[in-house]
């Protein structure tokens, strides 16, 4: 079915033409009438298959031209990144309409986002930690809000966020649209839907972790202190222009990224002990082609959507298994086709076999010439060993006793930090905090 047959306002038909999209994607062609219709839904729909249009479209043309002192719209999300990135959507098809949006997260200064509830604004975009300051501290008036939208909900519930939903949900009127976005449909999500939501429209576009045909999936079985060897190797080799890496830890982030950059790629970490500017300088510098290689954890990788992005390498694997459909998700994305490489030590065997469990399918072994993959005396000992898979799932803080008494010169995780924080203050980008209004 051809966009223009969705029933969206001439306006909207434009911005989506503007934005190059020639068709809607399955889930835009099953939520828009819904959401225009005024229906809750609960969809099951991951990042990458269109589902922030799916929403944001059918949001803008029931706001029609009118601005209100309050807000009528609350998107919650996960993170600060997936946060922006939908306020940017709202702003990018919402182009030619007098709505105002505004993003809200922690990390950055209250004052701007103050002013801009008092100034008045149409689509609040939020991650519910700071919006709950601000509510609580009388700052922000959530009592006119038609539509709510839950971005994420899996990993809202993952990171521990329910008990700041519902506090959020408390200034949010009884009667209103919801609209609930998941990865997938678990027992919680139901839980969650089913308070919430009145009669919902179910979509699940994307089968429950099936991994996108267009990516093509490869391991590389390397001895851990090779891996680094193999990784650089394998960018330079082939020219890897555009390369996010995902690494198990903040500090093993850190770690890769310096010596990646001292192989001579420029590389830059994405992580939650970042600072918000350093970490909208590195995905900014990322996009711009100034950084070669991402290194970034899971939790600050989620959703985040880079347009173009060939390769993902998993220097690590995930504890989780679905965290690996989650991560080579980012590339293959609107259609393009993409490649992602996981490095497994011995140590990381079982992860491995419980991914291609839950993917169905074995993942092809490949060899890599010209590099060694064996460890020799040389090389630097490991950090520490992969943790065993089924702990808990989104425990991301617990860790593993270090290998070896410590007998590596690795600073301490408090040192860590203070020297990350130190070294990424410097970084103020002009319009890089929240509470900026469109
Ligand atoms: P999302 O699932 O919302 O993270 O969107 C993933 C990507 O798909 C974004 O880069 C969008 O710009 C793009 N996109 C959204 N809708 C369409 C469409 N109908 N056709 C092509 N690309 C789209």
């Amino acid at each position: 079915m051809p966009f223009d047959q969705l029933g969206l306002a001439p306006s909207l038909l434009e911005a989506v033409a503007a934005a190059g999209y020639s068709e809607p994607t399955p889930i835009q062609t099953k939520a828009i009438p819904a959401v225009l219709d005024g229906r809750d839904v609960l969809a099951a729909a991951q990042t990458g298959t269109g589902k922030t249009a799916a929403f944001t479209l059918p949001i803008l043309h029931r706001l029609g031209d009118n601005q209100q002192k309050k807000p009528r719209v609350l998107v919650l999300a996960p993170t600060r990144e997936l946060a922006a990135q939908v306020n940017e959507s709202v702003r990018t098809y919402g182009k030619s309409s007098p709505v105002r949006s505004t993003v809200i997260f922690g990390g950055v200064g209250y004052q701007p986002q103050i002013s801009t509830f008092k100034k008045g604004v149409d689509i609040v975009v939020a991650t519910p930690g700071r919006l709950l300051d601000l509510l609580q501290q009388g700052h922000a008036d959530l009592s006119c809000i038609e539509t709510l939208v839950l971005d994420e909900g899996d990993r809202m519930l993952d990171m521990g966020f329910i008990h700041d939903i519902k506090r959020v949900l408390k200034y949010v009127p009884a009667k209103r649209q919801t609209l609930l976005f998941s990865a997938t449909f678990s027992q919680d999500i139901r839980k969650l839907a089913s308070n919430l939501l009145d009669n919902p429209l179910e979509i699940d576009v994307a089968p429950r972790n099936a991994t996108a045909d267009r990516i093509d999936q490869k391991v590389v079985l390397v001895e851990k202190p090779r891996k680094r060897a193999v990784l650089s190797h394998l960018i330079k080799e082939h020219n890897w222009h555009r390369v996010l890496v995902f690494a198990r830890t903040k500090h093993g982030a850190n770690r890769l990224c310096k010596q990646l950059d001292s192989d001579g790629l420029p590389s830059a970490a994405l992580h939650g002990n970042k600072s918000q500017n350093a970490r909208t300088k590195a995905l900014d510098g990322f996009k711009d082609g100034k950084i070669q290689v991402l290194v970034a954890t899971d939790i600050a990788a989620r959703g985040i959507d880079i347009e173009s992005l060939p390769h993902v390498v998993n220097f690590e694997l995930p504890n989780v298994p679905e965290d690996y459909v989650h991560r080579i998700g980012r590339t293959g994305r609107a259609g393009e086709s993409g490649e992602a490489l996981s490095l497994v030590g011995p140590d990381e065997r079982k992860l491995l076999k419980d991914i291609e469990k839950l993917i169905g399918k074995q993942i092809e072994r490949m060899t890599v010439e010209g590099v060694d993959t064996r460890a020799g005396e040389n090389d630097e000992p490991d950090e520490r060993p992969a943790r065993q898979p089924n702990n808990d799932r989104g425990h991301h803080g617990s860790r593993p006793p270090k290998r070896g008494g410590g007998g590596n010169n690795a600073p301490g995780r408090n040192q860590q930090r203070r020297r990350s924080r130190g070294g990424n203050q410097g970084g103020n980008r002009s319009g890089g905090g929240g509470g900026g209004q469109s």
